[in-house]
């Protein structure tokens, strides 16, 4: 989306953000870039990855220890209100991009309406809160009104999604006059063209009565949706995409940005739609894991992997199906199940689905378990209540 964004709420400047990082990356000899180019396959583990790029006609192999995955997302398109069928309706950061390259006359507007949601938060359609598109709406606010502060804007939304400190932008632009209008997603607004004019009809849930509002301009906040790759990349990495079409992290507290999958994270829209402060956190967050396994000579594995016995195994590859790590493998050469102890999570899944006992977690025996029950109730007697 770094294409759609020209300014932000907070007064950054994104492109000249993303310009000065280009060119560090450009000019880094130790950093190659590979543009217009796919993903074929990747193998391997953690530390070795094996990964085949196309490039047209050519392949290029790369040995990589860690992944990041970083597709980004897209403005959501949309059919409703009128969109597609008359140059008054926009969506946000259409207009954005008309106020920054000039192609849209914020002088020439009277009044502008601005829809909350559209297509959003419903099921079948983007079933999720994109979290940008309200700030997108206030500082499209804010540049109309320093552009041409006679123009008057209505704002109508569900909930107005100005977190933490975005919040006093929002406080902000109700005393320089800005209208907010909530309406209930059982009663959408209503547009219909007059003289080539869109005019929005609503009910006012404050007021309880329909309120009708001609518009020059109708300005549509519809939403973030993620890449159209994300399917095909996810089966070609291996890792799970979330029921609305994101990569899913590990663990949204203690893993955020790792993926189940090791030595593969994630940052920005691939894994959900989020404002460009915090996209930068998460991206330097994902450079940071990554780093962790890039930096050590070599990788220990968990303290509790799986082994296999191969005198009770029936060769079924059961295991090799449940482990959602892919830490199983079948050795067509010796015709027997392994098991990478570096992929190896501890997890277990593959002793239960293992139906002849032949999955087994490598962690302390029988013995071992009672000392360490014996130990810790030593430890709470000794405690005291
Ligand atoms: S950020 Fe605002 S407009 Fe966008 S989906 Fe969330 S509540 Fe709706
Ligand atoms: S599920 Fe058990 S028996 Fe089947 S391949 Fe795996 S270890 Fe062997
Ligand atoms: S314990 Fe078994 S299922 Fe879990 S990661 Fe290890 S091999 Fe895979």
């Amino acid at each position: 989306m770094r294409q759609d964004l020209h300014y932000t709420l907070d007064g950054l400047d994104p492109r000249g953000l993303v310009e000065g990082l280009m060119q560090a990356v450009r000019e880094n000899p130790r950093i190659q870039v590979h543009t217009e180019t796919r993903l074929s396959r990747t193998q391997g583990t953690v530390g070795r990855f094996r990964s085949v790029l196309e490039q047209g006609e050519k392949r290029i192999t790369i040995e990589h220890g860690a992944t990041i995955v970083a597709t980004g997302g897209k403005e959501a398109g949309t059919t409703l209100y009128g969109y597609g069928s008359s140059e008054r309706v926009m969506t946000q950061s259409e207009v954005e991009k008309g106020l920054s390259e000039g192609s849209l006359d914020a002088a020439a507007l009277d009044t502008v309406v601005m829809i909350q949601c559209v297509g959003s938060r419903e099921p079948g359609a983007h079933n999720y809160c994109s979290r940008v598109c309200c700030a997108a709406a206030l500082k499209n606010a804010n540049q109309l009104r320093k552009a041409n502060p006679q123009v008057r804007i209505v704002i109508l939304y569900r909930d107005m999604m100005t977190y933490g400190f975005l919040e006093s932008y929002y406080t902000e632009a109700r005393r320089q006059g800005v209208l907010f209008a909530s309406y209930d997603p059982a009663d959408k607004p209503r547009v219909q063209f007059e003289n080539g004019k869109p005019v929005v009809t609503f009910t006012d849930t404050i007021l309880r009565d329909e309120v009708r509002v001609s518009a020059d301009l109708l300005c549509l906040s519809t939403g973030v949706e993620p890449d159209p790759s994300h399917q095909e990349l996810g089966e070609k990495l291996g890792i799970a995409l979330t029921q609305d079409g994101f990569f899913q992290e590990a663990e949204s507290k203690w893993r955020p940005v790792d993926c189940l999958k090791e030595g593969v994270f994630l940052a920005g829209l691939a894994h959900s739609p989020r404002p460009i402060v915090e996209v930068l956190a998460q991206a330097e967050a994902a450079a940071q894991r990554a780093f962790v396994y890039l930096s050590k000579g070599r990788l220990t594995a968990a303290r509790m992997t799986s082994k296999v016995h191969d005198s009770l195994c029936a060769r079924c590859r059961t295991c090799i199906t449940a482990c959602p790590f892919e830490a199983r493998s079948y050795d067509v050469v010796n015709h027997r199940v392994t098991v990478d102890a570096a992929t190896c999570q501890g997890c277990g899944i593959c002793a239960v689905a293992c139906p002849n006992g032949a999955a087994e977690l490598k962690g302390p025996n029988d013995r071992q378990n009672l000392a360490i029950i014996e130990a810790s109730l030593m430890g709470s007697w000794s405690a005291g209540p």
